[in-house]
């Protein structure tokens, strides 16, 4: 069928290959980052790989790179984070379609209680619940004063009405979506205990509904294991704490990169060869990262920049294609739009 047909055409003139990122595999009642994938999409793109493309591990694929040889049809799949549901709804599909996968773990929120802090923002702000007219929050030496206004009361109707908004969208519906966005670019760039000094004064303000569906969480040790038991899901690190290491001196980028390696190690009892950038972008890692990722002893470190790889890609910086929701037509037009600047 159609599907077929694009597959076909790209293999005609050799595609380059392709490594794609993932986040969660859930069906969420709002998902403002994007980082969602359904289960039923999941599971169409895992097929689409599977029959019309070359599924290889990310350290196979790195490898061909180095000696020159990269399959034409390669598509490695990964993962960032370290979601429960990348076990619980994720790995049952790899394994039905023999797809392999790397997982990338922030050691540090594994096995704890809190949700990463962009989703425990997200539960605070917007998902039901009651905050004060005036949200006053202490950041460093400043006070942040914003005006709830009519959103102070925030009811089941209203965030239902506002669930699809996500940060794409240009315009925020009200002050609670200025607000998170706000405190997303904020938070992004502090270091752990600042950014939990934030939110704890925030914890204290409000009143929120109960969540009667599962909250996203950090996986346990013992998810890790048995997301890791078998042979198709590699686990790779992606720091501690989940930094922006552009904004850590040396010493503690070291600190977040071993120490994950360290901690994942030790969990695992096996090496740990790949590591990914936290938010991954151009301008949340630089020289001085790579570097210390390569004397950490890892093998290669992937980035968040959507494009193919090339002859010239830098196993320190391999790029990935940023995968949003959509169905597996739609994965195969971007595989196949990929295609145009061709591995040669
Ligand atoms: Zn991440």
């Amino acid at each position: 069928m159609r599907l077929r047909s694009l597959a076909r055409r790209v293999r005609r003139r050799g595609a380059a290959p392709v490594v794609l990122l993932y986040h969660r595999v859930a069906e969420a009642a709002s998902d403002p980052q994007l980082l969602c994938v359904t289960p039923e999409h999941f599971a169409e793109h895992v097929e689409v790989v599977a029959e019309n493309y070359e599924p290889i591990r990310l350290g196979d694929l790195v490898a061909a790179l180095r000696a020159g040889e990269p399959p034409s049809q390669a598509v490695a799949i990964t993962f960032d984070d370290g979601y429960a549901d990348n076990l619980g709804a994720a790995k049952p599909v790899l394994e039905r379609n023999g797809v392999p996968a790397t997982v990338f773990v922030a050691s540090g929120w594994m096995g704890g209680d809190r949700m990463y802090w962009w989703d425990e923002l997200e539960f605070l702000l917007l998902r039901p619940g009651r905050l004060p007219p005036v949200l006053e929050l202490e950041i460093g030496s400043d006070i942040l004063r914003r005006q709830l206004g009519e959103d102070e009361v925030y009811t089941r109707e209203a965030a239902a009405a506002r669930s699809g908004w996500t940060v794409l969208d240009r315009h925020d519906p009200g002050p609670r979506q200025h607000i998170y966005r706000e405190l997303c670019a904020l938070l992004r760039t502090l270091e752990e205990r600042a950014r939990e000094r934030i939110l704890d004064s925030f914890r204290s303000t409000g009143v929120r509904d109960d969540v009667p569906d599962g909250k996203p969480r950090p996986m346990t040790v013992d998810e890790l294991r048995r997301l890791a038991d078998g042979d198709l899901v590699d686990i790779g690190a992606h720091t501690i704490t989940h930094p922006t290491l552009s904004k850590l001196g040396p010493d503690k980028q070291r600190a977040e990169i071993a120490g994950s390696k360290q901690q994942l190690e030790r969990a695992l009892d096996r090496p740990i060869a790949s590591f990914a950038y936290p938010y991954g972008g151009a301008t949340d890692f630089d020289k001085t990262t790579t570097l210390i990722v390569r004397d950490a002893g890892f093998d290669h470190a992937c980035a968040n920049v959507s494009t193919r790889l090339g002859p010239s890609t830098d196993a320190y910086r391999l790029p990935r294609v940023l995968v949003r929701d959509c169905g597996g037509r739609e994965l195969a037009q971007t595989l196949a739009d990929l295609e145009a600047s061709a591995f040669v």
